[in-house]
């Protein structure tokens, strides 16, 4: 495996990387075969050897275009921390490991708006009590509203903002949110 490095997240893949957060895939990665961003979860046609990362000048964005990121990266936070807490919560081992693996990828995408908007720090942000969704599959429900929600976000906001580039990020992001909601929706089905 030549490096390869993430555009939307910078992050490298590489021997030690390419396995990271495998339960957020629905065709996980191999050493020979990348499909998506371990980090990010993107898709490979994000992925290069050779041109930057995408960057967009902060100074230049207007103020809805810095709104709307602030707001991702508040959604990708409330989420990432969703899923932590959702992790510690679930009973089968096979689900608290995929719950850990999609919060490690939400609080990479906020940290992708972080950097697209200039921020200077992850949000704290009031963590709801989740007890009350004390069975699996009350968790996978949650879980599946917050992905469709993610999904919708993008697609309402990508029209805000003006850079192309964060529309084109946003396009992909919404794509990763989107296998988030057909994995979760098949834990449930497969109860
Ligand atoms: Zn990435």
């Amino acid at each position: 495996m030549g490096g390869i490095k993430c555009l939307i997240c910078s992050m490298n893949i590489n021997p030690k990387s390419y396995n990271l957060n495998s339960y957020s895939f629905l065709e996980k990665n191999e050493e020979r075969r990348i499909i998506n961003c371990p980090f990010c979860g993107v898709s490979r046609i994000y992925l290069d050897s050779e041109n930057d990362i995408y960057v967009v000048d902060d100074r230049g964005l207007d103020k809805d275009s810095l709104k709307v990121l602030d707001h991702a990266m508040k959604l990708e936070v409330f989420n990432g921390e969703f899923y932590e807490e959702a992790s510690r919560l679930a009973d089968d081992e096979d689900l608290k490991q995929t719950f850990n693996d999609l919060s490690k990828i939400e609080f990479t995408h906020a940290r992708i708006h972080k950097r697209l908007g200039g921020f200077e720090r992850l949000p704290k942000l009031h963590r709801p009590d989740y007890t009350r969704h004390n069975t699996d599959d009350l968790l996978l429900i949650e879980a599946s509203h917050r992905e469709e929600h993610a999904i919708l976000f993008y697609k309402k906001n990508s029209d805000k903002v003006s850079s192309g580039i964060i529309k084109q990020i946003f396009g992909a992001l919404s794509d990763v949110e989107e296998q988030h909601g057909i994995i979760t929706k098949r834990h449930l089905a497969n109860g």
